[in-house]
C-alpha cells in the first residue's frame, strides 16, 4: 500500500511493503506516527522539520519526505 500525506510544510510517502517494523519513526515522534490508527500518519501534530528529522532514522525507505517550499 502506498499513501501521500502532504500540508503546507512537508509531503510524507508511505510504502508499507517497505517496512520492516523497527519502530523507529513512533519511537521517535508518536504524536505524528500511530500504528493502529487512521489516519495513523496525523501529520499535522509536529513541524514540518521535526517530522523530516523522525523521518531520516526510518531504516527501510518505507517513510520518505520533502519539505514544501
Ligand atoms: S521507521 Fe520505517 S521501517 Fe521502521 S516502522 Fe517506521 S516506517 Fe517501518
Amino acid at each position: 500500500m502506498k499513501r501521500v500525506y502532504h500540508n503546507d510544510g512537508i509531503t510524507i510517502y508511505w510504502d508499507s511493503s517497505k517496512c520492516i517494523h523497527s519502530g523507529k519513526c513512533f519511537s521517535g515522534l508518536p504524536e505524528v506516527f500511530r500504528p493502529g490508527k487512521r489516519p495513523w500518519v496525523n501529520i499535522d501534530a509536529a513541524d514540518a522539520l521535526k517530522i523530516k528529522r523522525a523521518i531520516d532514522r526510518c531504516p527501510s525507505g518505507a517513510l520518505t519526505c520533502k519539505l514544501n517550499e
